[in-house]
């Protein structure tokens, strides 16, 4: 019967000088952490490496005095056969004493201990992750090409204002075709000059997304919604407060721009009541709710079965995070595609050296389970914990 012997966690810097309209990053961290397990492969115990996604800091206090100690200490984590572990009972054990609802951070937390047991899962299977979850969850389809677009676009200080064409043409360099940009930071006229510098290198709006980060009031958010209507950019990212539904549905009632939302709903139940009340039309919008922020995987796989019911594929998500547990998944499971930071959140953003990006798709590895050995800026991170 495999057991967990050990897990290790510590907080990782992931500063930044950028700024979206809300936050700035210059003091941003996250958790990153190893299990071991008994069984071996070489002569070396197998491991599995998970982390924090962006943008909610490390999650030490909740890890080491809630989770670790719950499933170091469960006695029934083991899959069926005896062979490998199974992440729902993991997820069990680490709940155990939790109330319902109020989501907080503990679902970060989790979430990162949730990304390093699917590694360990497909390791012990020897056999990428993607594969793993295709086989499970999705009759066996699966595609390791995955569409990935480049999130940034922050805001720069103005005497360095034309780093933002820099930017841009550097994605487009790097393979991307679709980039996306921070709206809101400035006043609608700045904004408006800034979208269309970044369409200039760009070349079509549908190669352009717009992200709010949750800035605006409903009229806000629909004066800015009229005003880039013209452009046809690929989508308007949560234009108004992340739980007020009432004022999303509005804005995507006043508008025909495609609208995005979910990276700060952090339950299946909070992405229920999105899809009950935020008036999201599951033909053009998109959903970015985020696995490794909201219960990890076990609790994404809760949220494509509600939304499934509810007339929404797999196809309409995009997670947010730009991690390539994220990847996995898209491949895996059949999502639109994933985010992707490149340059920015390093070294957690990195995709491997052998993962070629061409058209904006990035092409996963054979490598077993996530892969992070594979990527020396991460491994030597997380080899670390
Ligand atoms: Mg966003």
């Amino acid at each position: 019967m495999v057991s967990i012997t050990d897990i290790r966690e510590q907080t990782v810097s992931i500063a930044s000088p950028i700024r979206n309209a809300v936050i700035d990053f210059s003091k941003m961290t996250i958790s990153a952490l190893v299990i071991e397990t008994d069984l071996k492969r070489g002569g070396k115990s197998i491991k599995g490496y998970g982390f924090t996604s962006n943008g909610r800091y490390g999650q030490s206090g909740i890890l080491r005095e809630r989770m670790i100690p719950r499933l170091l200490s469960a006695h029934d984590i083991a899959s069926e056969d005896g062979r490998n572990l199974d992440p729902f009972k993991c997820w069990q054990a680490m709940m155990a004493n939790e109330k319902p609802g109020g989501h907080g951070e503990r679902s970060v937390a989790l979430g990162a201990i949730d990304m390093a047991l699917w590694d360990l899962v497909a390791k012990i299977e020897d056999r990428p992750l993607y594969q793993v979850l295709s086989d499970r969850y999705a009759e066996g389809r699966s595609n390791p090409s995955v569409r990935v677009y480049a999130a940034g676009g922050y805001y720069y200080p103005d005497s360095a204002s034309h780093l933002l064409e820099t930017e841009m043409r550097g994605y487009l360099d790097m393979g991307f075709r679709e980039v996306k940009m921070k709206i809101g930071g400035a006043s609608l006229d700045e904004d408006r000059v800034r979208i269309e510098r970044v369409l200039n290198i760009v070349g079509d709006g549908n190669r352009l997304a717009v992200d709010a980060n949750a800035r605006f009031d409903a009229q806000t958010a629909i004066d800015y919604a009229e005003a880039m209507t013209e452009y046809g950019l690929r989508w308007y990212e949560e234009p108004v407060g992340v739980l007020d539904f009432e004022a999303l549905k509005e804005v995507r009632q006043a508008s025909t721009m495609p609208i995005a939302t979910g990276e700060n709903l952090f339950s299946c139940e909070d992405s229920l009541n999105l899809i009950r009340y935020g008036g999201l039309d599951a033909r053009v919008d998109f959903l970015q709710m985020d696995p490794a922020l909201s219960y990890g995987l076990v609790e994404y796989l809760r949220t494509l079965e509600m939304l499934s019911a509810h007339g929404w594929s797999a196809g309409r998500c995009v997670p947010h995070g730009g991690h390539q547990f994220g990847l996995h998944l898209a491949a895996g499971l059949g999502l639109f595609g994933n985010e992707a930071y490149p340059g920015v959140f390093e070294p957690f953003g990195c995709f491997a050296p052998e993962m070629q990006l061409e058209n904006g798709r990035v092409r996963l590895t054979d490598a077993p389970g996530i892969g992070y050995e594979a990527v020396p800026e991460i491994h030597a991170v997380l080899k670390g914990a």
